[in-house]
């Protein structure tokens, strides 16, 4: 047995999603102790040595916070090289848009990864895995979609599902094959995804266990809602469930389509309106924000307290991605959605714990310290959750358990 004592608060919500809106449901338990057998969270009591055996294995929060292990619902983690050319472009006043027609952007990255062999993938991605998992991260999806050849793309996947062997954070794989239309496929986007949605693709996914969920960026640059219903469809009748890279750039539906066919969420959202909020919100699609692109890309962030006020559950991400928003940091992420779309930190750790542990599915395994949940834990060297989020980029995580085992 492992028991975590000496916490100054315990602080959960319950199992996702949860609309964040009216009063929260945020557990606040001070003067207890958790005790852990094996994988799992057994019990949860007060702090005395009364509770425990002499031999369990101890471990003194010293003051600190405990939270759920984080959960980082939306990264394209695996890529290949670093753009930084175009972050000094943009600083000198060229907009994402403009970079990518002169040639910079996505295509700059499915250059880099299709140069690369699985082998290197892994060995890139695998310290950002490391420095995640010290921020207090323990459970992170991972898109393809640099790729954008049926080989490059199971690549990618095959390179996430590498990296879930060789390090403790639990990984998922999102087959993102429509991110947008390579080259060769110019100005023919329902060829290129002919290709990708070939019966035997999806069926090599389906046997390797490559993914769980296919993702498609529905935008005027990429692919529209026709197309997007289309890849989306196909793949969840192959078993993969959607989400939708929606209403970032431009109003065209994508989050209403993302809806319609059943995702578990729905993306980015900074031009959502509010007739696809209460569509989304009758379809339990979970709607997730991604402050640390806007932050990144110096644009307008989401508008997160309209989506809250009509009691839409939220989900944060960091979007790590190699061009729009290169922070692998999830705390950080929380702090910018403190300061720049009015949310609280308590809110933040729901949507970073609990909603996003329902986005993928593991709701009832992990996102929350319950009895019967996998123990996954961050303890904090600060006394609060709101003491993580004040102290933005800072990492207050001391130390980090994963399925029972300190990491
Ligand atoms: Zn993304």
């Amino acid at each position: 047995m492992l028991v975590v004592r000496n916490i100054a608060e315990i602080c959960t919500g319950r199992v996702g999603p949860i609309p964040l809106n009216d009063e929260l449901p945020i557990t606040r338990l001070r003067n207890s102790a958790i005790g852990i057998e094996g994988d799992t969270i057994a019990w949860i009591q007060g702090d005395d040595p009364a509770n425990w055996s002499d031999n369990a294995r101890v471990i003194d929060a010293n003051g600190g916070c405990v939270i759920p292990g984080l959960i980082d619902c939306h990264t394209h983690t695996v890529f290949a090289g670093t753009r930084e050319d175009e972050y000094v472009q943009r600083a000198q006043g060229l907009s994402y848009a403009e970079i990518a027609r002169r040639g910079g952007g996505i295509k700059n990255s499915v250059d880099a990864v299709r140069e690369c062999s699985v082998d290197q993938l892994v060995e890139q991605a695998l310290p950002r895995l490391q420095r995640m998992l010290a921020l207090g991260v323990t459970t992170v999806e991972i898109k393809s979609g640099y790729g954008l050849t049926v080989e490059d793309e199971f690549k990618m996947l095959r390179a996430v599902k590498r990296l879930n062997e060789l390090q403790p954070i639990e990984l998922i794989g999102t087959y993102l094959a429509a991110h947008t239309t390579p080259r060769e496929f110019e100005g023919n986007p329902d060829g290129f995804l002919d290709l990708v949605l070939d019966a035997n693709v999806l069926d090599q996914i389906r046997e390797e266990g490559l993914a769980e969920f296919a993702d498609v960026f529905c935008e005027t640059t990429a692919f529209n809602v026709e197309q997007s219903r289309r890849f989306l469809t196909t793949c969840a009748d192959a078993g993969l469930t959607p989400r939708v890279h929606a209403d970032q750039i431009t109003q065209i539906g994508a989050s209403k389509l993302a809806a319609e066919v059943g995702a578990t969420s729905a993306d980015h959202l900074e031009r959502i309106d509010d007739e696809s909020i209460n569509a989304m919100r009758d379809a339990e699609t979970v709607a997730v924000l991604l402050p640390a692109c806007s932050f990144y890309l110096g644009v307008e962030q989401a508008p997160a307290r309209r989506i809250i006020d009509a009691g839409l559950p939220v989900a944060i991400a960091t979007d790590f991605n190699p061009g729009s928003s290169v922070v692998e940091s999830l705390p950080l992420t929380m702090s910018i959605a403190c300061s720049q779309m009015g949310m609280t930190p308590a809110q933040t750790l729901i949507a970073t714990t609990a909603n996003a542990a329902a986005v993928l599915k593991r709701e009832n395994k992990v996102g929350a310290i319950k009895e019967g949940m996998q123990a996954d834990l961050t303890i904090l060297e600060v006394p609060t959750i709101e003491q993580m989020c004040y102290f933005a980029g800072r990492n207050c995580t001391k130390t980090v358990i994963k399925k029972g085992h300190v990491v």
